[in-house]
């Protein structure tokens, strides 16, 4: 039997039959995940379910909790970190470095206020609006930041008072079982249950009757599918879907000024990240100046197994997504672009991409227009910087964008017209734990962070009191 079971009401659970999972600088199954069954997902949504009537009542009891979770985090970042670098990919100090992230997403939720306002206080009467946890949450996350990502809805969802049912992805899934069997220690049995298992799994949890709110984060056609699944029931919905993140250069930036800026805002976590960089747009005179800074940095970074020292990229996470990569670099090739740096899978085992750089590509590519995910980045020339604004806004997505300047109002002005639910000013991936972050159009519907977030794990509540004569 594997190390790896589910935490269902504070117990370890294992599954009826196992998952296997890829360790993806290798290619080859290493360990077994449970796969849960229908029954067990009944039992854990049972004891959510049963928790949450105690839970609910004492927010100090809460905020103290979300508090220890962050201390037994913190506690156990490098073992929860070397178990996401295995089945991640991402280098040993990113997937310790996102544990310790996650530890301070957890302290900085304990400080936030959950509001009342009160609207009328007088002879009359009282009259407050509260916000009132909606029950039990199913939460379901991808395999990119699997820990970051599910403490974004772990840590408001229970200091609003709501208990949840967690499936990770089957690509990931065993440091968010490690992440259940840590956080067993601190939080009472029920209010935090893991569940692994297929995409089947995911599907159960939003049509499972006992769920009040769903938290997704993954792609554009999932979110649909889930959209779909909780509306029969009027399931409440948060969606955190893909993007096509473009950036624009405008015309009075040195390159080199900002290719190093540039580069990461792509490649971390080798271009797996949902608002990475994912296309630029730069001006005509600059273009072939950039487009050889940005190659020149690409061939210069290390990429292998995140437990080698000083890699700097591991490899991209899972097979199928490995092949979309390929296919769209091999198209772009097909429609005449120049491959400035990369643009080949790498020999050997695992599923490495190298560090690739697109020039002589336009949008109408499919590597521009879809959303790669990868260790790629297509570079588009353009002559206004109107035309740059109208591509970047030209999709479907809308997750973010980002503007290069030296002219911060005139970056400022025009990164407020891209239609996204982020626009960065020379910077990309700056993420805030106060700040709201979610998509427009396809890219999502609701937002993640700050008191936005936390309150969208709840819903209003108008008292309105008033005394007998
Ligand atoms: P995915 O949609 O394939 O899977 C996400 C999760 O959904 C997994 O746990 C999966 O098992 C589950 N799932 C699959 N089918 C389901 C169904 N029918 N019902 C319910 N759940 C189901 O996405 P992925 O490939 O794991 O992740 C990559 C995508 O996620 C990219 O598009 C990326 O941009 C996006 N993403 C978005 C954000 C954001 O905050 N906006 C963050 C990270 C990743």
């Amino acid at each position: 039997m594997s190390d790896f079971t589910m935490t269902i009401d504070g117990q370890s659970v294992a599954g009826d039959s196992g998952l296997g999972v890829v360790n993806p600088s290798t290619g080859s199954v290493f360990t077994e995940a449970p796969n849960c069954s229908p029954a067990q997902l009944d039992s854990a949504m049972a004891a959510a379910e049963a928790a949450f009537g105690t839970w609910r009542l004492d927010e100090d009891t809460r905020r103290e909790a979300l508090v220890a979770c962050a201390n037994a985090l913190a506690e156990h970042a490098p073992e929860l970190g070397e178990v996401l670098c295995r089945e991640q990919g991402k280098p040993l100090p990113k997937a310790i470095g996102e544990i310790m992230g996650a530890s301070f997403w957890f302290r900085h939720t304990a400080t936030l206020e959950i509001p009342v306002e009160v609207l009328q206080d007088n002879d009359d009467g009282r009259v407050e609006v509260r916000r009132r946890p909606f029950g039990v949450v199913g939460a379901i996350t991808p395999w990119n930041f699997p820990i970051m990502l599910a403490t974004w809805k772990i840590a408001p969802a229970l200091l609003t008072g709501n208990t949840m049912v967690l499936k990770p992805s089957p690509y990931t899934p065993l440091s968010t079982l490690k992440l259940g069997e840590t956080l067993r220690e601190v939080l009472p049995p029920g209010v935090f249950n893991v569940v692994s298992g297929g995409d089947e799994l995911g599907a159960w949890i939003t049509t499972h009757p006992t769920v009040r709110k769903i938290s997704f984060t993954g792609s554009i056609a999932t979110g649909k599918r889930v959209a779909a699944a909780a509306a029969p029931d009027l399931k409440r919905v948060t969606l955190e879907l893909g993007g096509n993140d473009a950036a624009i250069v405008l015309d009075d930036v040195q390159p080199e000024a900002i290719a190093e800026k540039l580069f990461w805002g792509a490649f971390e976590n080798s271009g797996q990240i949902c608002s990475a960089i994912k296309r630029v747009y730069a001006p005509r005179d600059r273009y072939r100046q950039l487009v050889d800074q940005l190659a020149e940095i690409a061939r210069s970074v290390s990429m292998g197994d995140g437990f080698a020292a000083g890699v700097q990229l591991g490899p991209i996470n899972n097979r199928p997504q490995f092949e979309r990569v390929c296919e769209l670099v091999e198209d772009a090739k097909r429609q005449g672009a120049t491959m400035a740096a990369g643009g080949n899978a790498r020999e050997g085992d695992g599923f490495f991409f190298a560090p690739t750089i697109v020039a002589d590509i336009a949008d109408g590519t499919r590597l521009v227009d879809e959303e790669q995910f990868g260790p790629v980045l297509p570079i588009i020339a353009y002559d206004r910087v109107e035309d740059a604004i109208a591509s970047a806004n030209g999709t479907h997505f809308g997750l973010s964008g980002s503007v290069w300047s030296h002219d911060l109002e005139r970056a400022t002005e025009i990164g407020s017209q891209l239609e996204c639910g982020t626009a960065w000013i020379n910077q990309h991936l700056a993420f805030l734990p106060n700040a709201p972050f979610g998509g427009a159009k396809w890219s999502g519907i609701g937002v993640e962070n700050g008191h936005w977030g936390l309150t969208s794990f709840t819903e209003l509540q108008t008292i309105n009191a008033t005394k007998l004569a």
